[in-house]
């Protein structure tokens, strides 16, 4: 029989971990986000720290929540992967953080979501809390709710927010999506990050996507995003 304390060998590896043992685990160079995803429920509450670690990781991580529980999942560098079960609690549970990892100065300055980031949030229930954690701070965000080529009001149960982010992207130069179609225009992908960074940052401010956003220093605001982050809202 099992000892109240003794947890020795029978511990469960299904069981709820803190964060810091979480992100212990997945810091081991064993772990290798491209070929893993990896979930685990977290035990306890989370810190800014916390999350300040989950950004030296070098691929992105969300946090979600089941059953009124925080799930961590692990993505790739690029993006947080297409998981069935996460892909739904990004759009219906309480809560979708993800983080932006600066990975080293590869992606420095990645302090907005990103173009998809945005499409993503157009189709998330409004009773699920988005935010990004990057290295400046995190925001809350919600889907575009204004046109910035037009200067109208947007509302995307009505119009489209990939047509939305095109025409942006076409006014500052930029083949958002690849089509490839139009000689004028330079696909992202091929521009240092430094130069795309600073048009998706202005595209969440024109769209006014920004709910509240707190740089890491300000730790009135950190803590009210932490209420959302620990399912206190
Ligand atoms: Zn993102």
């Amino acid at each position: 029989m099992l000892e109240p304390g003794d947890h020795g060998k029978q511990e469960n590896p299904q069981a709820p971990k803190p964060i810091g043992e979480i992100i212990a685990f997945l810091r081991r160079p064993a772990f290798h986000p491209e070929k893993t995803f990896y979930e685990h429920e977290v035990l306890g509450e989370i810190k800014p720290d916390d999350i300040r670690n989950l950004l030296l990781l070098p691929f992105e991580v969300a946090l979600t929540e089941k059953n009124n529980r925080v799930i961590l999942s692990t993505g790739t560098q690029d993006d947080i992967g297409d998981d069935p079960d996460l892909l739904s609690r990004m759009r219906h549970s309480r809560l979708y953080l993800h983080t932006h990892p600066p990975l080293g100065e590869k992606r420095r300055g990645a302090n907005a979501p990103s173009f998809s980031d945005a499409i993503v949030a157009t189709y998330s229930g409004t009773t699920t809390p988005q935010i990004v954690a990057h290295e400046e701070g995190m925001m809350l965000y919600q889907g575009p709710s204004f046109d910035p080529i037009t200067k109208q009001p947007f509302d995307s149960s009505l119009q489209d927010t990939r047509d939305l982010v095109f025409k942006f992207g076409e006014a500052n130069g930029l083949d958002i999506f690849e089509y490839g179609l139009d000689p004028k225009l330079v696909n992202p992908m091929t521009l240092p990050f430094q130069e795309v960074a600073p048009i998706t940052r202005r595209f969440t401010e024109e769209a006014k996507m920004i709910r509240k956003e707190a740089s890491w220093g300000d730790e009135e605001g950190i803590a009210e995003l932490m209420k959302f982050v620990n399912l206190k809202t």
